[in-house]
């Protein structure tokens, strides 16, 4: 940093305000983490600078000798991680991954099923205004009014009627367990392709907290930078027999070069995974969301399907009578950050919503346990029902962040 503020102040004034912010906050957005210095390290590295379309060992460039060491590794450390026959590491995002797999398996205009945006599922799942919502043909399923769960016996009913080439499984938003072993039956019985996402919680999945989706579907895509707490990026695990074609799908297809600093900080996140110390963070994640989640019952704000199996719980806020968008303004107020989020069946349109989205990976990452979330979740009851009281929220925000702080002070 002591460069960067002699070179370029302006930039480094942001990368020490945004330190300063994961500092002086809890974030509890469900899809962030708060990657290792190590990782950073990588990500910071020189390998930035290296062009190296193809894979290990069949590159389009030369000087690849190096860079194809991190690869491997990163190949092989998630193939031990997960268990998987075939992994891409890279991917540059989740919706990179998920463009690669549609590729890899289907022809614009065939038919998927997948769970519908407001129920939980991804934009890349079949919104209008994503590549798939435009180029594929789309059919939605929910979860239960009643139980606010997946209906399986309506996403076998709709597989039945429609046919579709591929079925996706995984969602953004969806606080339980997903039954990996029932899409599958489900896939099996109409010849479809099963894609399960699992963006979310490949971190869970890794540290044993979650049942692994690796078993059960054909292509399994992923983020690196949620649960899993590595650098932002994507990865795709297959089934040897369709290898050459994710890859294909990814580059030539999809991608050019890979980004290589994020392929070696992707093989230090999956060698972090890889230690006994992340099966303990894993299970912690859980611990304290599901905790997390009834301390904030307690308070009135009920959580969607009475609570969550994984890193994240929707609140329901309709009875507190403050919006989404209401409730994530005033928690900002507070040094709480979180994102406003549709519940099923929402009736509000999704810029405001009924909802907020709350998850665990960073403030497991700080340390914080039980107590600390049956604290936060009193500060986020106050910090939304009493926009008064935001200052004094922040205060006690501030003392629980001094104590499990956000990166180590030498950073
Ligand atoms: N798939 C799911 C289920 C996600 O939740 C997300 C991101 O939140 C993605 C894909 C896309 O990941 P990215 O933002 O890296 O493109």
């Amino acid at each position: 940093i002591g460069l960067l503020l002699r070179q370029d102040p302006e930039i480094a004034s942001v990368l020490l305000d945004e330190l300063d912010r994961l500092r002086g906050g809890i974030q509890l957005i469900a899809s962030e983490n708060l990657a290792s210095p190590a990782v950073l390290a990588a990500l910071g590295s020189t390998l930035t600078n290296k062009y190296a379309e193809g894979y290990p060992g069949r590159r389009y460039y030369g000087g690849c000798e190096v860079v194809d060491r991190a690869e491997r590794l990163a190949i092989d450390r998630a193939r031990r991680l997960f268990g998987a026959e075939h992994v891409n590491v890279q991917p540059h995002s989740g919706a990179s991954a998920n463009l690669a797999a549609y590729a890899a398996l289907l022809q614009p205009g065939d038919t998927v099923l997948a769970m519908a945006l407001p129920h939980g599922g991804h934009l890349t799942h079949g919104s209008k205004v994503n590549f798939s919502g435009r180029w594929f043909d789309i059919v939605a399923y929910g979860v239960r009014r009643d139980t606010e769960l997946i209906d399986y016996d309506e996403v076998r009913e709709l597989a039945l009627r429609h046919q579709p080439k591929m079925i996706i499984c995984g969602a953004t938003a969806y606080p339980r367990e997903i039954d990996f072993a029932a899409f599958r039956g489900i896939a099996d019985e109409v010849g479809a392709w099963l894609m399960a996402d699992v963006a979310h919680t490949v971190g869970l999945m890794a540290g044993g907290a979650l049942p692994s989706a690796v078993p059960y579907a054909d292509v399994v895509t992923f983020t690196t930078h949620k649960a899993l707490r590595g650098p932002r990026g994507g990865g795709i695990m297959c089934t040897a027999e369709l290898a050459t074609k994710i890859d294909r799908a990814v580059f030539p297809f999809v991608q050019g070069g890979p980004l290589m600093h994020a392929v070696a900080a992707k093989a230090v996140a999956f060698g972090e995974a890889l230690q006994p110390e992340f099966a303990a963070y894993a299970r912690q994640v859980v611990d304290n969301a599901r905790t997390l989640a009834d301390a904030l019952a307690a308070e009135g704000m009920r959580p969607v399907s009475g609570g969550t199996d994984s890193h994240l719980a929707l609140i329901d806020l309709r009875d507190v009578g403050v919006s989404g968008a209401l409730a994530e303004q005033r928690c900002a107020a507070a040094g709480i950050t979180l994102n406003r989020n549709a519940i099923p069946y929402d009736p509000e349109p999704a810029t405001v919503t009924s909802g907020i989205r709350v998850g665990t990976p960073c403030v497991t990452t700080q340390g914080m346990g039980p107590e600390e979330m049956k604290e936060v979740a009193a500060l986020v009851a106050r910090a939304v029902r009493s926009p008064e009281t935001a200052d004094e929220v922040r205060e006690r925000v501030l003392a629980i962040s001094a104590i499990h702080p956000a990166y180590p002070s030498e950073l």
